[in-house]
């Protein structure tokens, strides 16, 4: 006589991704200190502060709302 067992085996779980480890955004690094005063990276206008914009050579950049500064450096 066989014994009916209801249900599917464990340990059979689909759709899992692997795991990748991304660098981190070290927002940390857009802040320097100097002397009693905080000096901060340039942030973005729509998002408001703490959303800093990515420096490029002739532009600033938000990753978040896509908000480009263009730099006219009329040299
Ligand atoms: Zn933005």
């Amino acid at each position: 006589m066989a014994a009916s067992t209801g249900g599917s085996g464990k340990g059979d779980k689909k759709g899992k991704k692997k795991h990748i480890n991304k660098p981190t955004s070290e927002k940390y690094k857009r802040y320097t200190i100097s002397g009693d005063s905080v000096k901060r990276a340039k942030s973005c206008p729509r998002c408001g502060a703490g959303i800093f914009l990515a420096m490029h050579s002739n532009r600033l950049y938000c990753g978040k709302c896509h908000y480009t500064e263009f730099l006219d450096k009329k040299a």
